[in-house]
């Protein structure tokens, strides 16, 4: 008897097959299996099967080097042009703003192909569309309200302004675990500043992406502002990433490919922002309320199945309350629902592939190997109708800041518990490491969140929280863990170049040349 809560196979009837096809230049390309010319030099199809129905969901097409360089250079002639930075920012918020009704409108249907393609809960998906449209609405009101900067006290004979102006063509690169999302925290930021873009979504989850091309053009964007190339990271990624018409490119992914981008893009040093991997602590006082802590935890780390670079994946819990806090989470993440991610009543779906629950597996029994102690879960999860691409929540304790486990990002539900004593001690265990993404603090004491606040060496710190965010506010990571800023109006910044304009006023300055 596993004592989780399992939720089996809905039953729900499963939607078409989708075919997806690349955006250039305001069209989507003709593919082979169409009527019509092949793309030149076109070189497959991508079936993907559902993670947690095993049935296929989409086939897209593979795109090649000479796409990825059509959309470059279909961005390239859009923004050169000025049909889309030349606009007002009034102008490209009426657009901003359509896409987000566009988005609301299609909520439904673009959640339910994220929940196949990703294996996420459907409550989560329609949870996330919906607020992403939210991101395109931000986004709009700071393409009305962007501005540059003046120096009005440099003399009565001078005047300075800083211009900010769009960087000019971007590419964007996306991952699986939440494809719809991380594209709305970068694109609507993106073409708020002006810039013309060119996207490849992962090839495990590119559905909802291509259906939002569809809605840009259906929102009236010029043609040619978006792109959208679908297929590998080699080569279409690796394409983005380095061509001399690329001005900046800005990846959200592994930590192991960001380095690879930044060394792409440093040929012709063209801008980098890299949104990258956490090992992110979630830190335990005994003053703290602990129920909320304990909940918080349980949602940190099982959320998304653990795929997520804000996953709470190590806890630090003061040694005094260590063995009560772990019983306690131990018997909440016997409550949260595994299961089938059609049913609303599902909190946690499906892992996104099976060589990703090979990993998460490798990861549990290094732990083991190490001397650390499952005290829940630790295999993969069978789900009576849909088999086993599902894993336990995991609980690892005993473990020590030196354990693989205490320091690599796992990416799936399995946690990691440490203690502590003095708050000194957990800062350095919290900054001990190479990723500095996340990190939060429980604590009924304002001096030790302050304290803890001050000294993480993290993008973001929570206090008496865990993962709330808002398009308002900005987000990133110090260290490993990337480079840059997104959402918030420092995501707007990201996408800007910035230039000084110093104007002198009169005839006052005096010669440089000294008459003879
Ligand atoms: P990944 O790095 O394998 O792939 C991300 C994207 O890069 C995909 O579109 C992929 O096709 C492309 N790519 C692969 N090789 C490339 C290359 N050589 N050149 C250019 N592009 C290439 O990541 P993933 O497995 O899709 O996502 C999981 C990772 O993403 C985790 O490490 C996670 O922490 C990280 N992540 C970070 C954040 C954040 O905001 N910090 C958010 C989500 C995910």
């Amino acid at each position: 008897m596993l004592d989780l809560t399992v939720i089996p196979a809905s039953g729900a009837t499963l939607p078409e097959v989708r075919i997806n096809r690349h955006l250039i230049g305001g069209a989507f390309v003709p593919s082979p299996a169409e009527p019509g010319p092949a793309p030149d030099g076109d070189s497959g199809w991508i079936e993907r099967l559902s993670p947690s129905h095993g049935t296929v969901v989409s086939r897209t097409p593979v795109g090649t080097i000479q796409l990825a360089e059509a959309a470059i250079a279909a961005a390239r002639a859009a923004f050169d042009d000025g049909r889309w930075s030349a606009l007002s920012g009034k102008a490209r918020a009426a657009v901003l703003l359509k896409v987000a009704e566009l988005i609301e409108a299609n909520t439904d249907r673009m959640a339910l192909i994220e929940t196949l393609e990703s294996g996420k809960p459907i409550t989560q998906a329609r949870g996330e569309v919906s607020g992403a449209a939210d991101l395109w609405r931000f986004a709009a009101s700071l393409a009305r309200t962007l501005h540059g900067d003046s120096h009005t006290s440099l003399g009565p004979d001078m005047l300075a302004v800083v211009l900010k102006e769009p960087i000019g063509v971007v590419s964007i690169i996306t991952p699986w675990n939440f494809p719809f999302w991380i594209l709305s925290q970068k694109l609507p930021f993106a073409l708020a500043a002006g810039c013309t873009c060119v996207v490849k979504p992962s090839e495990l989850t590119p559905s909802t992406t291509v259906i939002l091309g569809e809605l840009l053009l259906e929102a009236g964007l010029p043609a040619g502002v978006v792109n959208v190339v679908l297929g590998y990271g080699q080569p279409v990624g690796a394409t983005l990433a380095s061509h001399p018409s690329v001005d900046m490119v800005t990846f959200t992914g592994s930590t192991a490919v960001g380095r690879g981008i930044a060394a792409a893009a440093s040929s012709t040093l063209k801008k980098v922002a890299l949104e990258l991997g956490g090992k992110n602590p979630q830190v335990i006082f005994p003053d703290a309320d602990l129920e909320s802590a304990a909940d918080a935890v349980v949602f940190g780390v099982y959320f998304n199945v653990g795929q997520c670079c804000n996953s709470g994946s190590r806890i630090l819990v003061h040694q005094d309350i260590a063995e009560a806090f772990t019983a306690r989470i131990v018997e909440l993440s016997r409550q949260v629902a595994f299961g089938d991610p059609l049913d609303p009543a599902t909190q946690v779906g499906a892992i996104v592939s099976r060589e990703h629950g090979a990993k998460i597996d490798a990861h549990v029994a290094a732990a083991r190997r190490a001397g650390a102690t499952v005290a829940l879960g630790g295999k993969a999860l069978e789900v009576p109708g849909l088999g086993p691409q599902f894993y336990q929540p995991t609980i690892l304790t005993g473990v020590t800041p030196d354990m693989a486990i205490a320091r690599e990002e796992v990416f799936g539900p399995v946690l990691a518990v440490l203690t502590f004593r003095t708050l000194d001690e957990a800062l350095t265990l919290v900054n001990d490491g190479d990723y500095g993404l996340s990190a939060g603090v429980w604590s009924e004491n304002i001096h030790t969140c302050l304290a803890f606040a001050r000294g993480a060496q993290a993008g973001t710190v929570w206090t008496n929280t865990w993962m709330d965010g808002f398009p308002e506010v900005t987000f990133g990571g110090v260290k490993q863990s990337g480079l840059g800023r997104e959402i918030g109006r420092q995501g707007l910044d990201e996408f800007m170049e910035i230039k000084s304009l110093v104007m002198r006023i009169g005839r006052t300055r005096a010669p440089w040349v000294r008459p003879r």
